[in-house]
């Protein structure tokens, strides 16, 4: 997955100045217990979309593409219901949990114009990082 290999697990198209209501994320997929071993993620273009439940809540550090080397602890529902269409208009329904919500909500957030700083109360949110040599 080339988003995960930038470390990014997500993209909205308003973040490129594109007026629509799309964004793309990279799930982490249930575990196949006869699948091979590893983490295996799959793209999703949501088109569309509306989150329709939010229960619970997790916090946990986040960063975004928009903001280069900025990283916040946020919180977020624990567990999302969402609607969207895919790319070719089929109407779909699930229900997102721990970072698959997250990622969501991030670029759901995008999508409403709110981005993750605004979530952020206090300068004790922000993490440092480690310079990369
Ligand atoms: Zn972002």
């Amino acid at each position: 997955m080339y988003m995960r290999e930038c470390r990014a697990a997500g993209v909205s198209a308003t973040q490129f100045g594109i007026p629509f209501r799309v964004f793309v994320v990279c799930l982490l997929n249930d575990v196949d217990p006869y699948g091979p071993p590893g983490l295996h993620y799959s793209s999703v273009v949501m088109v569309n979309p509306f989150v329709t439940t939010e229960e619970g809540s997790q916090i946990d550090c986040e960063g975004c593409l928009s903001f280069p080397g900025i990283k916040v602890q946020v919180e977020r529902p624990q567990t999302i219901g969402m609607t969207w269409n895919d790319m070719d208009g089929g109407h779909h329904y699930g229900i997102f949990a721990n970072d698959n919500a997250r990622v969501i909500m991030h670029e759901y957030d995008h999508l409403q114009g709110i981005v993750f700083l605004d979530h952020v109360e206090s300068l004790e949110s922000f993490t440092q990082q480690a310079p990369r040599y």
